[in-house]
């Protein structure tokens, strides 16, 4: 047996746990309340670490968490009290939908236009995806 071959089955055989572990891990929002505002200091990293726009990122937690916010000095700054949880959780699922491969669940995609749709391409498998929602 070659070796590859045996490394592959030995990783078959690792526990789900295991695998699981590998997965991306999605950042956590740093950040803080001030007055009325909510002012997140990371986002800017999140997005580079995800290698997409923090205008897009942006967009997609205005539309979500119903609050206006706009960048200030690179922090995003939110126009009322937010609960860490409830951005932490919205930014979550922006990575799924606009960020993890569909197929192998890596964060190295693209997102393109075909024919007018948005299309998800992972860098890693070549799988593509039609991104349903929009922004
Ligand atoms: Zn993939």
């Amino acid at each position: 047996m070659k070796y590859e071959e045996m490394l592959k089955l030995a990783k078959d055989k690792l526990p789900k746990v295991q695998s699981k572990s590998e997965r991306f891990a999605v950042p956590k929002i740093q950040g803080h309340v001030e007055g009325n505002k909510t002012i997140l200091i990371n986002l800017f990293s999140i997005a580079d670490l995800i290698g997409r726009q923090p205008d897009h990122i942006l967009k997609y937690l205005q539309r979500e968490l119903a609050t206006p916010g706009y960048f200030q000095d690179k922090r995003l700054v939110f126009g009322r009290k937010l609960a860490s949880q409830m951005i932490n959780e919205k930014v979550k699922r922006y990575v799924e939908i606009f960020v993890l491969c569909e197929q192998c669940g890596k964060p190295d995609t693209q997102l393109l236009t075909e024919e007018g749709k948005l299309i998800k391409k992972c860098m890693a498998c070549g799988t593509k995806a039609v991104v349903t929602a929009s922004i």
